[in-house]
């Protein structure tokens, strides 16, 4: 294809797209867009580290074509006031992969934002953010080192999708007038309005990007951020279409963490990621106090925005936190932070988010060994102190340096001995380490473990005393009541006889057919005095609806049953104590 600005790079092949997979080639074609204010600084300065650590990784066998692409005020420029020019557009589709500085929001000019207008043109429906610390950098936590998350934002609807109606327009007023008048809502009079639409569609294709990135790089669960207790059909189907996403795609590498606590009595299968939920509010609290039980995060745009800025300040502040925008498979990969004009052309800002959305790139091409050098080359400069002149001022004894002074830093630690298979065997056996210890936890104290971690028990599988006892039928009552004192239990489950069904025994049958009937218990054998068939509730059914099941069948404890076996028994003491650790809180007063 002829472009008019854009040019070709001599060698290089495009990167492709088959069987939804992608195909890079050993000298990939890559976009570049310099962007506006210090985007010229910071991209000139990256290159080099990234093309280095291509270079040691692969011994010069792979090599990043650059092909530069033209949006912002260069853009403008060139293309007689077009801010993003359709050749841009064009190649960024075409190459796939390519990565951007900052862009000044033109005033007065076509858009009302070019970040916008290249995340809605391109449908870049994932704003996908890492943010993890590197030692040494000024953080304002004292265990910042427990943060490494990737949040998943969706990117075109929610309360951004644009449609808002002015206070005392006539659009407005038709909005208020059905709304009041066909609808029975109720709201002050002259509201500014604005609509929040939620749909399947980008939900489940947001959920699905984030799983399958979790998948991918054997991360340990994905959360739904969302604020569904208040906001039922938006956030809440949010919630709703996410779980359903991860069983109907992902049900053989997926388990929820009700089914990890019911099923798995809190111990995570080597195999299978967890996906749970957290109330958005909640979230931002968890993430300060227990960061390092999250992992990947899924949630909707509004909530994303926040955490996003708000987790990377955990870490050091948007300064160097990295960003893309994705669809399935194009990606423009970019500085989260602004121009910051008043420091253009002066070489002197930190290139910390370009090199490290320079990280992410090379990890999504695969080229893993060469993002992990330049991780790894990253804290040992930044640990030397020397830093450019934000972290300078937070560190004492710290060596100023320039933007590009800070990138021949990490280009010689790049090109020195970084022993790279010694520091991941390191990074995974502590990842492992933190696993097992959380993992201990909640085995040993599942009802702690689950308030501390800002769960509230919502079904049936969250409360229940997992791995009933179970006693063969032919036992007799007194060998039976030998085994519930050991086991300190109030009931027992009988293994199926003749007739293949479970039944339960209870201190209350033992009060009633063996005392009150007056028999000898060595010489009754348990299935004759057990209750069968068994009451049973499915573990995921509400704990509301598994009550009103217990006053109906007039019982004191029901069997949770999962495939035709019973995996655990709910009583009124578990429902007592739940409701005195947690308290209950009627649904609508959420
Ligand atoms: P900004 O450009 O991010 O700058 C705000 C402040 O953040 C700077 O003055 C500086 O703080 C610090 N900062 C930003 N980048 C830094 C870096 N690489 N190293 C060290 N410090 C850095 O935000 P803004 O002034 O609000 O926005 C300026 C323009 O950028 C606007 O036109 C806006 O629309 C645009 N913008 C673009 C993007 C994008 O393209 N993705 C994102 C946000 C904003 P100190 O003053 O304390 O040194």
């Amino acid at each position: 294809m002829a472009y008019k600005h854009i040019t070709f790079p001599e060698g290089g092949e495009k990167i492709t797209v088959k069987d939804g997979q992608l195909v890079v080639p050993d000298h990939p074609i890559l976009g570049f867009v310099e962007g506006d204010g210090i985007g010229p600084d910071i991209m000139r300065a990256c290159r080099p580290v990234w093309d280095a650590a291509v270079q040691k990784a692969y011994n010069g066998k792979r090599k990043i074509q650059w092909m530069q692409l033209y949006m912002g005020e260069n853009a403008a420029e060139l293309y007689d006031g077009d801010y993003f020019p359709g050749e841009t557009r064009e190649a960024l589709q075409d190459l796939i992969v390519s990565i951007k500085g900052p862009l000044t929001t033109p005033v007065g000019g076509g858009y009302r934002s070019l970040n916008v207008a290249l995340r809605q043109e391109l449908d870049l429906y994932a704003c996908v953010r890492p943010v993890r610390y590197y030692q040494g950098v000024p953080s304002p936590l004292k265990h910042p080192d427990l943060v490494d998350v990737v949040i998943f934002r969706e990117n075109t609807e929610d309360v951004y999708a644009g449609i808002e109606y002015q206070s005392g327009s006539p659009e407005m007023r038709k909005v208020e007038r059905f709304l009041k008048e066909e609808m029975g809502a109720r709201f002050f009079d002259h509201s500014g309005i604005g609509v929040k639409p939620i749909s399947p569609f980008a939900t489940k294709r947001l959920v699905r990007k984030a799983i399958k990135y979790a998948v991918d790089r054997g991360r340990e669960s994905v959360t739904l951020v969302h604020k569904g207790n208040i906001m039922k059909f938006t956030e809440g189907a949010f919630r709703t279409w996410g779980y359903e996403l991860a069983r109907e795609e992902f049900g053989d590498v997926t388990i929820t963490e009700e089914e990890l606590y019911s099923v798995h009595g809190g111990k995570q299968p080597q195999d299978k990621i967890v996906i749970k939920d957290r109330i958005a509010d909640i979230m931002f609290q968890l993430m300060l106090l227990r960061p390092n039980e999250f992992d990947v995060i899924a949630t909707m745009n509004l909530n994303g925005d926040y955490l996003s800025d708000a987790l990377a300040a955990e870490v050091g502040g948007i300064g160097i936190a990295p960003g893309a925008n994705m669809s399935d498979h194009v990606a423009v990969f970019e500085a989260t932070h602004g121009t910051a004009p008043k420091y253009a052309n002066q070489n002197k800002v930190n290139p910390g988010s370009l090199l490290f959305s320079g990280v992410m790139m090379l990890e999504y091409i695969g080229w893993k060994e060469a993002a992990d050098l330049v991780s790894l080359a990253y804290p040992e400069v930044i640990q030397s102190k020397v830093v450019t002149y934000d972290f300078a001022r937070q560190m004492e004894g710290a060596t100023e340096v320039s933007t590009s002074g800070f990138a021949d830093a990490i280009v010689e630690q790049i090109r020195g001995d970084i022993d790279l298979e010694t520091r991941r065997e390191r990074e995974r056996k502590a990842i492992e380490a933190d696993r097992k210890e959380r993992e201990k936890r909640r085995v040993s104290q599942p009802f702690a473990e689950m308030e501390d971690s800002g769960r509230r028990p919502q079904a049936v599988g969250d409360i229940m005393t997992r791995v009933p006892v179970t006693v063969r039928p032919g036992a007799t009552v007194h060998e039976v009541t030998r085994v519930m004192r050991e086991h300190g239990v109030s009931s027992v489950l009988i293994e199926p006889g003749a007739d293949g069904q479970w039944a339960i025994m209870t201190q209350r049958d033992i009060v009633k057919r063996i005392v009150h009937a007056n028999r000898s218990p060595s010489r009754v054998r348990v299935e004759e005095i057990a209750t069968k068939p068994l009451v049973t509730v499915p573990s995921d059914m509400e704990l509301h609806e598994c009550s009103a099941k217990m006053l109906e069948s007039n019982i004191r404890r029901v069997v949770v049953e999962q495939n035709g076996n019973p995996v655990g028994i709910v009583s009124d003491t578990d429902i007592f104590a739940m409701v005195d650790q947690f308290g209950w809180e009627p649904a609508e007063h959420y």
